[in-house]
């Protein structure tokens, strides 16, 4: 499956960066088929034509080598609708050539116009509204004249002739459509995966990858007004490390660093899946617990000091042994979640004062 996805990307990537050249491969192409069809009937002036034609198109190519892909598609439009405009007089309009006036439309938009460019959408309807009127004065010009060229020998060619013309038509279409939508897709997916990158910036802490307190005082904030709704209730539980300036000094903020990385990644396995865990500041963190009473908030605070307690941190040659100091509240002791915070906060500062290393 991913394989076959990832042929599709390489083809779209392909469609979209040589979507000029296709264009001019398209138009050798119709011109080489034009040229031997004919010199094949003998109509001579379109057999100059077209041999023109095809080193108009050369001198396309070394355009497109020397990275000039919009001034080529000028000159290979203007080629096109002359051509175009030249095949319908002489051969008459029920060849079809008159469908390239339609088929170049969406080759038009797709390789010239740039987003965000008004002169380029300009440019692009302009040479629109030149293919219509071309392909209505050819309609009408036929109407009231015979063809320049009339043979019988070229009759029974008419609908193979016709039938292809649409053909090119449609595949046109139907590809310029198509690196339309993959570009279109390319720059929502570009989109999608910043604003995925915006987001973590928004909400998560750079150095633990934990949630950030503007997110996570949104979420209390909302599970505050469903405990004041429906009585559902939650505990916070803030907590900080212990002498963690000593840390800092004796070790250097490096360690610092790697101590509240480790502490996030230890609290992060405690925390059950639903509960919320941020860094609520330099090195203090806030757990969010849900359907949690008081005294069931304290035990699981005492199961955190105990576990971190435990935990010993590799810092290059050291082992450190750290504490973290814990001060819980409950829903139904606030009446209002900044209150709430302040109790938690209190406590914390009340277990600091009782030595560290504790649950308040
Ligand atoms: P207490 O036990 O009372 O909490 O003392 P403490 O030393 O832990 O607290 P204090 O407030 O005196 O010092 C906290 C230190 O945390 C000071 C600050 O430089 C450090 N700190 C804050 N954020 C970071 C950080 O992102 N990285 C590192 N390495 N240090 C930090
Ligand atoms: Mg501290
Ligand atoms: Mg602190």
């Amino acid at each position: 499956m991913e394989e076959s996805g990832s042929l599709s990307n390489k083809i779209s990537d392909m469609l979209v960066k040589y979507k000029f050249q296709i264009f001019i491969l398209d138009c050798m192409g119709i011109h080489i088929a034009v040229f031997f069809y004919s010199l094949f009937f003998g109509i001579d002036v379109l057999t100059i034509f077209n041999v023109g034609s095809l080193l108009i198109y050369a001198l396309c190519i070394f355009f497109l080598m020397n990275k000039k892909p919009r001034f080529c598609f000028y000159v290979a439009y203007t080629e096109i609708v002359v051509h175009t405009f030249m095949c319908s007089l002489i051969l008459g309009h029920k060849f079809g050539f008159g469908l390239c006036f339609v088929a170049v439309g969406p080759v038009v938009f797709s390789t010239l116009y740039t987003r965000g460019n008004r002169r380029t959408l300009v440019n692009c309807l302009g040479l629109s509204a030149i293919s219509y009127i071309l392909f209505t004065t050819c309609y009408l010009i036929s109407l009231n004249h015979e063809p320049l060229f009339k043979s019988p020998a070229i009759d029974d060619s008419v609908p193979y002739v016709y039938l292809l013309n649409m053909l090119n038509a449609f595949i046109s279409i139907s590809l310029y459509s198509v690196i339309f939508i993959v570009e279109v897709d390319a720059a929502y997916d570009k989109l999608y995966s910043k604003n995925k990158e915006l987001n973590v910036l928004a909400n998560r802490d750079t150095l633990t990858g934990l949630y950030n307190r503007r997110t996570m005082t949104q979420q209390v904030m909302k599970l505050y007004e469903a405990y004041k709704e429906s009585n559902e209730v939650f505990a916070l539980i803030i907590c900080d490390i212990d002498d963690f300036k000593d840390v800092n000094d004796s070790l250097g903020h490096d360690c610092g660093d790697e101590v509240l990385k480790v502490i996030a990644k230890t609290l992060s396995s405690l925390v059950r899946e639903g509960d919320y865990l941020c860094r609520w500041g330099g090195e203090e963190f806030l757990i969010m617990l849900k359907n949690i009473n008081h005294d069931v908030a304290m035990s699981i605070a005492e199961r955190f000091r105990s576990k971190i307690e435990e935990t010993e941190i590799r810092y290059k040659e050291f082992r450190l042994s750290i504490t973290m100091t814990f001060g819980v509240a409950s829903a139904d002791e606030g009446e209002t979640y900044e209150e709430l915070f302040h109790l938690a906060d209190t406590r914390l500062y009340e277990g600091k004062e009782a030595g560290k290393n504790t649950v308040r």
